[in-house]
């Protein structure tokens, strides 16, 4: 456990087999009641660690309040076991309509072009079905501008959609901090995969980068790996890595059509060894990712989709001889 300032700790929750290796979970101290922000995935591996560390600062959670900075398990998975009944969960509502209608991912699916034994593999070992919440919470709703006051902090919900839908940050003007969640992490690129078939994550986050780089923040404390300082330069490294990513998209497509899957097998990733060796899981978001820069490039007119065999196909809209700009 790192103490960030007095009343503000870093709880490092391992996340066994798992390339993110941890989550963080936050812990600020109040008057009365705590806030918990993030929570570690629902399996005895994250809750032993989390509830040992809490016991440590005198923390009872079932006497706290949390704060869920998106719908992922490794956020959002433990909430339901560590929580009590007059606990506040504070969460965002376009993840909470999601959480209870997955049957609007099958749009996505369509166009991802996964192949269905595929697909079945990459389902089975999604870390949403293992280790998400038993059951959900009672929410409580927040967004843009919405204050949460702990103790001596006094935080501003900032949204920050793309890495999911309805991702919020945690902003502490006075002592110019962000609590970060998975928008912006210091040494990995958060994926963007949409959850369903209107959305468009990498234009999103682009967005919610400029906003976030408009902050005045000396301090990020990050939903994976340690707090880091000077945002705007990471927030410039993010946007130079999308644009890349996306020229390479336009450059795979300039073979031919194809489907988001097969341009995911044919990108470059930061895994060991070639695709076929990549765990399902894995490929799963490595074809999100894909399917986020083809529905960037397809709204900036760059890339349109075609129906062929029953599937989705991709191929450039027009003659390309201009970068992205
Ligand atoms: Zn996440």
């Amino acid at each position: 456990m790192e103490e960030i300032l007095p009343g503000l700790y870093r709880v490092e929750v391992p996340l066994p087999r798992n390339p993110l290796r941890s989550v963080n979970s936050y812990v600020v101290r109040g008057e009365g009641r705590d806030l918990i922000v993030d929570t570690g995935m629902n399996r005895e591996e994250c809750a032993s660690v989390l509830l040992r560390e809490l016991r440590e600062l005198g923390v009872d959670p079932r006497r706290a309040d949390f704060f869920i900075t998106h719908l992922h398990a490794d956020h959002l998975g433990l909430v339901s076991s560590l929580r009590s009944g007059d606990s506040l969960v504070y969460f965002n509502r376009p993840e909470a309509e999601l959480l209870s209608s997955w049957e609007r991912m099958g749009g996505v699916i369509l166009l991802t072009g996964i192949p269905d034994e595929e697909l079945l593999r990459m389902m089975q070992t999604h870390p949403g079905r293992l280790y998400g919440p038993s059951a959900l919470p009672p929410f409580t709703f927040v967004g843009e501008g919405s204050r949460i006051e702990v103790g001596e902090f006094s935080f501003t919900c900032v949204e920050t959609p793309g890495h999911t839908r309805g991702h919020l940050c945690l902003y502490e003007p006075r002592r110019r901090l962000l609590l970060s969640g998975d928008h912006l992490l210091g040494d990995i690129t958060p994926n963007l995969s949409p959850l369903s078939e209107e959305e468009n994550p990498l234009g999103d986050y682009l967005r919610s980068l400029e906003r976030t780089a408009s902050l005045d923040v000396e301090l990020v404390l990050p939903g994976h790996r340690r707090p880091f300082r000077d945002h705007r330069a990471r927030v410039e490294e993010l946007k130079l890595h999308h644009r890349l990513r996306a020229e390479e998209v336009l450059s795979l497509l300039e073979e031919g059509r194809k489907t988001a899957y097969e341009l995911a097998s044919e990108m470059t990733w930061d895994l060991e060894g070639p695709w076929e060796s990549f765990p399902p899981i894995q490929r799963w978001f490595a074809t999100g990712e894909a399917l986020a820069h083809l529905r960037y490039l397809e709204e900036e007119g760059r890339v349109r989709r075609v129906e062929e065999g029953g599937g989705i196909r991709w191929e450039l809209s027009a003659r390309l001889s201009q970068g992205l700009g």
